[in-house]
């Protein structure tokens, strides 16, 4: 592997007393300001908006990854055949599945327990990319997935396979 050695910026006199990085700074904010504000007075569609959530639905762009969903063969059994190829390469660590022996001979092994901590995921998308048997996608738009408590942000099998509607957990008081 070559080692590409970067080297660190001399600093001047100029950037040591701040004074001018502040000034470039700030010139910036006024920039980005100034042209929204221009932008909106002429009512432009690339004005920069801010989306009253949740009252209005955030929209997020198609190539977006949100939740994740369980997909089934069309006996309605769950595709995934535990073969934790998207346990192993989660970079998060945050899925937990647990194998048992399947009842039937068309697959070795099914996910007795599958679990995803939502709160730990990256939302990489690895874990779909990795599986063999098409077992696993994510959303594009799904958002609601907040929780007030990180236990209730972990989904289990049932959740994620749609079987079961996750509840939002209420407000500690
Ligand atoms: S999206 Fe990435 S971080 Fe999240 S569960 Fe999949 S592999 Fe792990
Ligand atoms: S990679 Fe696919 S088949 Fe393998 S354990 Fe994950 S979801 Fe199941």
């Amino acid at each position: 592997m070559t080692v590409k050695v970067v080297e660190r910026p001399k600093h001047t006199f100029a950037t040591q007393i701040y004074l001018i990085e502040v000034w470039k700074g700030l010139a910036i904010t006024f920039r980005h300001l100034f042209v929204n504000l221009y932008r909106h007075l002429l009512r432009r569609p690339n004005a920069s908006v801010t989306i009253q959530y949740p009252e209005d639905p955030a929209v997020l762009g198609h190539r977006a990854r949100t939740r994740h969903r369980l997909l089934k063969r069309d006996d309605g059994a769950p595709r995934c055949t535990a073969c934790l190829l998207c346990e192993t390469i989660c970079p998060a660590k945050c899925i937990r599945i647990t194998a048992e022996n399947a009842p039937t001979v068309i697959v070795e092994k099914r996910a007795k327990t599958f679990d995803i901590d939502l709160g730990m995921c990256v939302f990489c998308g690895y874990c779909v990319e990795a599986c063999p048997v098409d077992a696993i996608h994510m959303d594009a738009n799904e958002v609601e997935i907040a929780s007030y408590s990180r236990k209730d942000m972990i989904w289990n099998m049932p959740e994620l396979l749609g079987d079961v509607k996750k509840t939002p957990s209420k407000i500690p008081s």
